[in-house]
């Protein structure tokens, strides 16, 4: 009988050839992509998908996948990135839809050594030990340096049509790329805005403050600019009209954090959002923060609407304001 598998498929060069090489050895493959609120690469991932002729399916996190985030069990990479805790993570998400599927087992385009967070020899083992997949979760790329897992050992997939490949080299995966037809080479790249330092220090600045940091809070990490008032308040400037749309929608969600909207009322300028107490001192903070990322205002009578109120930024402590200024 044909045996079925779940391919996760990221819409990378590794996982399109683990599709591919699957496909040579006759098994039928199910993929499946897995989006966090950091991951920007589905659209990539169905385009990917439709190439290789597989069937795709998305699944998204849940809040419990944020709790990783801010205290990851095996530590993180360079950026806030938890890695090993990540692919823990998606692995037993891919192991409920195998179940769910009726399919065989678990394939991944992890090449050992290819990354210093997750995959190391070491933590190759410790993900498919933690997301107990362990012996139904086959990385074809480098199976011939790792234990024979079920499906090899069984003969649903012949270990020796496998690979060996090692190290962040790409030469052998490029090469590999041609001998399986793939005709558009996709750079290196990890699609998780997690690995970026600028957008790191807003993780950290967000799990570090007091309080329970929600979903919400994680999302908005995308979009605007971040200043910290103090540990409890901070303010979010758009940095486009496309952004201040995105920041004014997020105030009107049912689970927001953000206390106030401040706007420019006789000039052209960013929307604000003020998140944390709205005191008189975060508004000024914020009110200057405007008037900084605004030109063309008048400096007697710049005026910016807060909710339903207007006041005049030009009497803000402009000058303290923004000699405090830290930015996230
Ligand atoms: S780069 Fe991001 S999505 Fe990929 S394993 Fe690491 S944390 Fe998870």
């Amino acid at each position: 009988m044909t045996k079925r598998c779940v391919v996760l498929l990221s819409g990378g060069l590794d996982s399109m050839l683990a599709v591919r090489i699957m496909q040579e050895q006759g098994i039928e493959v199910e993929a499946l992509n897995f989006k966090t609120v950091f991951t920007c690469c589905q659209d990539q991932s169905a385009q990917k998908a439709r190439d290789l002729g597989v069937r795709l399916t998305v699944v998204g996190q849940e809040d419990d996948y944020l709790d990783l985030v801010k205290e990851p069990r095996f530590g993180r990479g360079k950026g806030a990135n938890p890695c090993v805790d990540c692919r823990i993570y998606m692995f037993e998400k891919a192991k409920r839809f195998m179940h769910q599927i009726g399919a065989d087992f678990i394939v991944s385009g992890e090449v050992a050594g290819q990354r210093p967070m997750s995959q190391k020899r070491r933590d190759l083992d410790r993900i498919a030990y933690h997301s107990d997949l362990d012996d139904l979760l086959l990385r074809p790329l480098s199976a011939k340096l790792l234990r024979p897992t079920l499906p090899e050992r069984e003969g649903w997939v012949d270990r020796e049509k496998l690979y060996n490949i090692e190290g962040r080299s790409r030469k052998r995966l490029i090469a590999l790329a041609k001998k399986y037809g793939l005709q558009e080479i996709p750079t290196p790249s990890t699609g998780c805005s997690l690995t970026e330092p600028k957008f790191s220090k807003k993780v950290f600045d967000l799990i570090d403050a007091p309080g329970e940091s929600r979903r919400w809070d994680f999302e908005l990490l995308k979009t605007g600019r971040h200043f910290r008032f103090d540990t409890q308040t901070k303010v979010v400037l758009g940095r486009d009209a496309a952004e201040n749309d995105q920041l004014l929608h997020a105030h009107q969600l049912a689970d927001a954090n953000s206390t106030a909207t401040m706007s420019p009322e006789n000039f052209v300028g960013p929307l604000a959002l003020v998140i944390g107490p709205r005191t008189d001192e975060a508004v000024e903070f914020a009110a200057g923060l405007i008037l900084r990322y605004s030109r063309d205002y008048d400096a007697g009578n710049a005026l910016v609407r807060v909710d339903g109120q207007i006041i005049n930024a030009s009497t803000t402590e402009l000058a303290r304001t923004l000699g405090t200024i830290a930015t996230t």
